[in-house]
């Protein structure tokens, strides 16, 4: 997923330092992605956050946005911000949030999932919006090592609610939308040990070209680390 967003006309664009630009070419929305996304917005807004969960973030320096779902969904619908399904450069982002030329901020979700409609589907498409979503509270567009850690953590915690609604629901689940993303960071955030190898690594591999942390997500000694490591 992308941090910041800058535009590009006529497509919508955003700028990975690093990796280049890569440019999201808004769909319109159909039947069917009116569907999904009201459906994933409908989920995203039951999802509520443990309150322990919450804690282990913060014990590791990682401060999710949002307490819950429903905050999310209501930042986005005060703002006017819209989801849409769009074609990326490149088909590794599942989602980012875009800015037009006149300042608009849309969520973008990878077109390759405009027609992804199971529940586990819908379900990690709410996912995606919550963590763009996060993106989009910051109002600006800085990106940092730790900034990406805050809205990732929104992912996780949205998803144990989930799992916890809907037991067993990912089950099976081994496509990319799922391996690259919605079950991996789970795991990482709760599951491989106490030093955090996993996790430290696979942001290092995503976002270690990015400053550790900025003025809205000062750095946690866990960004400093994985910067150290994106940096070697
Ligand atoms: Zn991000």
């Amino acid at each position: 997923m992308q941090v910041s967003s800058i535009s590009f006309n006529p497509a919508f664009g955003t700028r990975n330092e690093l990796k280049g630009v890569i440019y999201v070419k808004p769909l319109k929305n159909g039947k069917t992605q009116e569907g999904i996304i009201n459906h994933a917005l409908k989920e995203l807004e039951s999802a509520e956050y443990d309150k322990t969960d919450i804690l282990y973030m913060k014990s590791m320096g990682i401060n999710p946005p949002f307490q819950s779902g429903k905050e999310a969904v209501e930042y986005l619908k005060n703002k006017n911000i819209p989801i849409k399904y769009g074609k990326f450069s490149d088909s590794k982002v599942h989602a980012c949030l875009a800015k037009d030329e006149t300042g608009e901020r849309t969520v973008m979700i990878n077109a390759k999932y405009k027609d992804s409609k199971s529940m586990p589907e819908i379900l990690a498409t709410a996912e995606a919006i919550v963590h763009e979503t996060g993106h989009a509270k910051d109002e600006d567009t800085t990106n940092s090592i730790q900034r990406e850690l805050d809205n990732l953590s929104l992912n996780v915690l949205t998803h144990r609610s989930f799992e916890k609604q809907y037991p067993k629901v990912f089950e099976g689940c081994n496509s990319f939308f799922f391996k690259e993303g919605v079950s991996l960071y789970p795991k990482l955030f709760f599951e491989y040990g106490i030093d955090k190898t996993g996790l430290k690594e696979r942001v290092a591999d995503k976002y270690g070209h990015m400053q550790a942390g900025d003025y809205k997500h000062p750095a946690s000694k866990l960004a400093n680390e994985i910067k150290e490591l994106g940096t070697v």
